[in-house]
């Protein structure tokens, strides 16, 4: 039986979408793991939204919101 998680090697992408943090941003962001996609959020966060302190609470909450796509 074809299994499309097995065939990326088990890996899920999963994604986050910026306006669940900051309403009315529209970037989104895919990666394989959490901390791709923190990466991206902070550089993301850095240049769009001048915010060059990001604290643990925004992380947590940035986490709290990554989805697993189908
Ligand atoms: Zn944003």
């Amino acid at each position: 039986m074809f299994d499309p998680i097995a065939e990326f090697g088990g890996k899920q992408m999963k994604s986050f979408s910026c306006k669940d943090v900051i309403p009315g941003c529209t970037t989104t962001f895919e990666g394989q793991t959490e901390e791709e996609i923190l990466h991206k959020v902070i550089d993301h966060a850095k240049v769009d939204h001048k915010l060059t302190d990001i604290s643990d609470d925004v992380l947590k909450l940035v986490r709290a919101k990554i989805r697993e796509l189908e």
